[in-house]
C-alpha cells in the first residue's frame, strides 16, 4: 500500500480530556471505486476532500459507515475488537444501499497498517481507546437519482476518552410514541447516514425535556421496543435477559451479539423476542423489571435508570446499575482491554 506521511504532525490534544470524536490523527486511509473496481488504497495525511457541489451523497445520502475500536495496553500491545464483523456488516449495508462491497480480510490488514502509522495517537489510560470510523460515499457529480458509479471509501481515527468521565451513570431515556427511526422494509438494518438524520428531531426534543436518548418503537403499532440512538436495548425481566429480535428495522449491533454470546456461554437465560411497552410497564409495576441497559461500541454497556413512558418516569432498579449490567460491562471491557482471556476469538492483534 502506498503511504504518504505527513510533513507536519499535529499537536496532540490533552489525552485526559479527549471526549468523543473531537480529535483526529495525522493520517487516513482512502480508496476510490471507478470503472467497476476498487483502486489500490492509500494512506495519506489527514485532510479535507474537495467535492463537486452536485456530488450524489450530498443530495441523496448514499453513504454508509462503521464504528469500532482499537486498544493499547501498558506494554504497548495494540488490539482491535471484532473488526471482521464490522466490515462484514459494512458490506451488508453496502448491498442495501446499492454500493460496492469491500474485501473484508484485506481491509482488516490495511486498517492495521493505518493504526500502526498513527500508533502514538492511541491513548492507554483506562477506558480510553482509538475509535475507528470507516465510511463510504457516492462521489458521482450528477443530480439523477440512481446508484453512483464512483465511490470513495475512507477510514479516519479518533482518540476517545471514557464515555463516562464520572463513572458509569444510569441514563434517562424517553420512549418515543410519535416519531419512528425505521420502518420494516426500510434501511434500519443498515448503518447508513440517513437513519441518523431522521432521528435528530426526536432526539433534540427529548434532550430539551431532560432525557439523554430516545427509545424507538416499531413503526406499525408504536408498541414494541426497537432500539435506542446508537445502542441496542436489553431488559432483565425476573432474571431473564431479553432483547428485541432482529426483525429488519433494528441495527444488528456487534456489542449486542457479544452480550448474547457471553450470556449463552454461561448458560444464563436469554431471549430474542418482541418486547412491548405494556410488558415493560406491567413488569415494572410487579417489581420484576430488574434492570435495563443499552449496548453499543461507544459506551459498551449503558445502564438505564429512567424510562419515560407516556409522560411518566418509570424508575428502574432505584436508578442504580444492576448486577447483570455491571457484570457485562466488566466482562466485555475485560476482554477488550485484555484483563480477561478472550475465549470467543474476538480480539485481533495489530502488532
Ligand atoms: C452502530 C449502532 C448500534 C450499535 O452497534 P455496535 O456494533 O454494537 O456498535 C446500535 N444501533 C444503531 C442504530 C447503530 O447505528
Amino acid at each position: 500500500m502506498k503511504i504518504t506521511l505527513t510533513q507536519q504532525k499535529k499537536a496532540k490534544p490533552d489525552f485526559t480530556k479527549l471526549g468523543f470524536g473531537k480529535y483526529f490523527t495525522d493520517h487516513m486511509l482512502i480508496m476510490d471505486y471507478k470503472d467497476g473496481a476498487w483502486c489500490e488504497p492509500e494512506i495519506v495525511p489527514y485532510g479535507s476532500f474537495s467535492l463537486d457541489p452536485s456530488t450524489c451523497v450530498l443530495h441523496y445520502g448514499q453513504g454508509i459507515f462503521e464504528g469500532l475500536k482499537a486498544y493499547k495496553n501498558a506494554e504497548g500491545k495494540i488490539t482491535m475488537f471484532r473488526p471482521y464483523d464490522n466490515f462484514k456488516r459494512m458490506n451488508r449495508s453496502a448491498e442495501r444501499l446499492c454500493m460496492p462491497t469491500i474485501d473484508v480480510d484485506k481491509m482488516v490488514e490495511w486498517l492495521k497498517e493505518l493504526i500502526l502509522v498513527d500508533e502514538e495517537w492511541i491513548p492507554t489510560a483506562p477506558s480510553t481507546a482509538l475509535y475507528i470510523r470507516p465510511t463510504m460515499v457516492a462521489t458521482d457529480a450528477m443530480l439523477g437519482v440512481h446508484p453512483g458509479h464512483t465511490y470513495r471509501f475512507f477510514i479516519i481515527l479518533s482518540p476517545v476518552g471514557s464515555y463516562y468521565p464520572n463513572g458509569l451513570q444510569p441514563t434517562k431515556i424517553l420512549v418515543e410514541k410519535e416519531y419512528v427511526r425505521a420502518p420494516l422494509g426500510g434501511t434500519g438494518e443498515a448503518k447508513c447516514m440517513g437513519n441518523y438524520a431522521a432521528s435528530l428531531l426526536a432526539g433534540d426534543i427529548a434532550n430539551k425535556k431532560g432525557y439523554e436518548q430516545v427509545l424507538w418503537l416499531d413503526s406499525n403499532e408504536h408498541k414494541y421496543v426497537e432500539e435506542v440512538g446508537a445502542m441496542n436495548m436489553f431488559f432483565v425481566f425476573d432474571g431473564v435477559v431479553k432483547t428485541p429480535a432482529l426483525v429488519g428495522s433494528i441495527l444488528p449491533g456487534i456489542t449486542r451479539d457479544s452480550v448474547l454470546q457471553i450470556l449463552r456461554a454461561e448458560g444464563k437465560p436469554v431471549e430474542e423476542c418482541r418486547i412491548s411497552v405494556d410488558e415493560i410497564v406491567a413488569m415494572n409495576e410487579a417489581g420484576k423489571l430488574d434492570e435495563a441497559f443499552g449496548s453499543g461500541t461507544a459506551a459498551v454497556i449503558s445502564p438505564v435508570g429512567v424510562l419515560n413512558i407516556a409522560g411518566e418516569d418509570k424508575i428502574i432498579n432505584n436508578f442504580e446499575m444492576g448486577p447483570i449490567t455491571s457484570y457485562l460491562y466488566d466482562k466485555l471491557t475485560g476482554i477488550q482491554y485484555g484483563r480477561y482471556e478472550d475465549t470467543f476469538g474476538w480480539v485481533v492483534k495489530v502488532n
